[in-house]
């Protein structure tokens, strides 16, 4: 296992497919980018956080008259199907952490893929085990990629920022609702980095070399210093 983390933000059926009960516009143009990060991250034994809409009929965004800010219809209810996963991101042999049951960090950790399943937009407030999940990968970077962009990305990526963790966004693999400004600006100004698949590849080669020669920094191809190594 190396330093990289996965994350792949609310990839379900719901989101992603036309014919979901929420679909993130022009959302299915970004399977294969997902797909493609999916089979990056088995190649390559990424560990793959997977965080995962799961309502009930007593979640807060829900509404019957929503406002498509801050509360939508229904969607991604739980155990339903458009709460799955899509088939490009399906995470296999999946560690499940839910909101309302006791879970070992410590197990968690042992798999490859882990599910986090959030009943808010926000990862680090829908579910109480994911500031204890995060906070397991002190010297790791973590890449993530999702929908929507500008809602449910947008709170992990200003959360993980605001936990002093290293981010890249892999912008060919987000989508963005239309109605809400973007966020990627206010990303960049804290300290976010937007990369291409591509620097993705680049960044993994990067670490095994670094792993295997020691004492270098990881660079991207324009020669930016993407991670100082301090050895
Ligand atoms: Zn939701």
């Amino acid at each position: 296992m190396n330093n990289i983390i996965f994350v792949n933000i609310d990839t379900q059926v719901d989101f992603i497919e036309s014919k979901g009960k929420l679909p993130v516009p022009h959302a299915e143009a970004i399977k294969p980018e997902l797909k493609k990060l999916t089979e990056i991250a088995e190649k390559n034994n990424i560990k793959v956080i997977n965080t995962c809409d799961w309502h009930n009929d007593n979640s807060a965004e829900l509404s019957n008259e929503p406002d498509y800010i801050n509360t939508f219809p229904e969607h991604c209810m739980k155990d339903t199907e458009g709460a799955k996963f899509i088939d490009e991101t399906n995470p296999k042999h999946p560690f499940i952490i839910d909101y309302d049951s006791n879970v070992l960090i410590e197990d968690a950790i042992q798999h490859r893929n882990i599910i986090i399943r959030k009943d808010k937009f926000d990862v680090f407030a829908g579910n109480p085990h994911s500031d204890s999940l995060f906070e397991r990968f002190q010297e790791h970077i973590f890449i993530v990629y999702g929908v929507a962009e500008n809602v449910c990305v947008n709170f992990a990526v200003k959360g993980l920022l605001s936990r002093g963790k290293e981010v890249y966004i892999v912008q060919e693999a987000t989508k963005a609702l239309p109605n809400i400004e973007s966020t990627v600006e206010s990303w960049k100004e804290n300290g976010a980095r937007m990369i291409n698949l591509n620097d993705v590849e680049t960044i993994i080669t990067s670490y095994i070399q670094q792993n295997i020669l020691g004492g270098t920094d990881l660079v991207n191809y324009n020669g930016d210093i993407l991670k100082r190594d301090l050895t």
